[in-house]
């Protein structure tokens, strides 16, 4: 039985066809508006409650709720109905509250730098299950507002599209969050990010580059093979011409790799052109990756070379790498748990 959040406003209306509309819409507010359970709207009669509920269940089944950063970072596993386990992140800052959703169970896109990556693909998540991450966020983050959402977690959000768009949509339409708070991520799947382009949605898109030359850029991310980098700056080009939203460029520092006085420069060619803002990531630790991030001093000394470029450039503030929950170590404490990683290294 698929939960709520699979049904658009018209579907739902459709299936309480026999309910007066108000009642209809009661409900609706109360999922979407005031995030509360269908047996908590206690303003609808006890029975239509009780159908509801029994209709339409939880997608999501909390396996794991780990807490860090004095509380301000949390991270769930949710495993799903056929066993599937994904991973959701909720991260507090002083003026947003954002949440890190999962687009697919595992990832077939074996970037060696990421736990998800190397645990492997394993379905599409549909819409209703992308929301239900957004909605039981929003829920924790209670009294304060989820504000941002972020396409960041497990998976290659662009590899299941019509999912991810209809998702977005879904967000601004229902849950009222402003566009420019929903950041798509990608690793270049360079025709979906020119349909993207097209969709009119002023939503963020943020391309995780980590390398600006082919050779390493290979290593890193196996579909620069198929989308190399000249391909990528043309997609990144009609992101520009057809679009509102600056490009983001994400860059996890790696100690040796791509954190040299040459990837500087390659990467100030690339971002600079495109009027594109960089973040800098200092790479988190992955279990069978045998680099590490780059020194604190290190990511310094790369900021301040891309600034004297006049690249656009900041410093993400890394959350949640005590309980796994940073970038690309989702599905550390899951899948990979139950497999043996292969040991790659660049
Ligand atoms: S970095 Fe993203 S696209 Fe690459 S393997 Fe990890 S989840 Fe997939």
């Amino acid at each position: 039985m698929p939960s709520l959040f699979e049904l658009t406003k018209e579907q739902f209306v459709e299936h309480l066809v026999d309910e007066p509309r108000f009642r209809v819409d009661q409900i609706w507010h109360g999922v979407w508006g005031e995030l509360d359970d269908v047996q908590s709207i206690t303003t609808i009669p006890k029975i239509l409650r009780a159908r509801l509920s029994e209709q339409f269940p939880s997608s999501l089944r909390v396996v794991e709720d780990v807490q860090s950063d004095h509380g301000t970072t949390r991270k769930w596993v949710f495993a799903l109905h056929d066993g599937s386990t994904i991973e959701t992140v909720l991260m507090g800052y002083r003026d947003r509250v954002t949440v890190c959703v999962s687009s697919q169970a595992g990832c077939a896109m074996g970037c060696t730098f990421c736990a998800t990556g190397q645990a492997g693909f394993t379905r599409q998540l549909s819409v209703g299950e992308i929301l239900e991450q957004v909605i039981f966020a929003a829920r924790a983050a209670r009294p304060r507002r989820l504000t941002n959402v972020v396409f960041m977690g497990m998976g290659e959000p662009l590899a299941n599209y019509p999912v991810t768009v209809g998702a977005v949509r879904r967000l601004h339409e229902y849950l009222g969050l402003s566009a420019r708070h929903l950041t798509v991520s990608t690793v270049g799947v360079a025709p979906a990010i020119e349909r993207l382009a097209r969709e009119g949605l002023a939503i963020t898109l943020a391309l995780s580059l980590h390398a600006a030359n082919d050779e390493t850029r290979n290593e890193l991310i196996p579909l620069n093979r198929r989308y190399p980098l000249s391909r990528l700056r043309e997609a990144c080009e009609v992101w520009n011409s057809t679009t509102s939203r600056r490009l983001s460029l994400e860059w996890a520092l790696i100690d040796g790799v791509n954190d040299t006085d040459k990837a500087v420069e390659e990467l100030a060619d690339f971002a600079y052109p495109l009027h594109a803002h960089v973040n800098l990531i200092p790479l988190n630790p992955t279990p069978g990756f045998l680099v590490r991030g780059s020194s604190s001093h290190r990511v310094n000394e790369f900021r301040d070379a891309l600034v004297r470029a006049g690249v656009n450039v900041t410093v993400r503030n890394t959350r949640g790498r005590s309980i796994d929950a940073a970038c690309g170590q989702l599905a550390n404490v899951t899948n990979a748990k139950r497999r043996s990683l292969p040991v790659r290294s660049i």
